[in-house]
């Protein structure tokens, strides 16, 4: 498992953002530990756009925390 920090896409609204009730996801947010091998879509529009996929480590600036379940 890996560690994801604040800031990083696993804790970020749009990590996901279109499955953002998946169980997955949502265990992320709350125990802050990731699968190594998952990757998902960006939803930030400008990203999206691009079919953007992330790791739960990647980052950017338009990092946005999402809700705590
Ligand atoms: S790439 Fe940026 S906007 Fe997308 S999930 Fe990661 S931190 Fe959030």
């Amino acid at each position: 498992m890996l560690q994801v920090q604040d800031g990083q896409c696993g804790l970020c609204v749009h990590f996901g953002e279109k499955q953002a009730n998946d169980v997955q996801l949502i265990q992320i947010r709350l125990k802050h530990e990731a699968p190594e091998k998952l990757v998902v879509p960006c939803g930030l529009p400008e990203h999206e756009k691009l079919n953007l996929m992330v790791t739960p480590i990647s980052g950017c600036q338009a990092f946005q925390a999402a809700p705590q379940a």
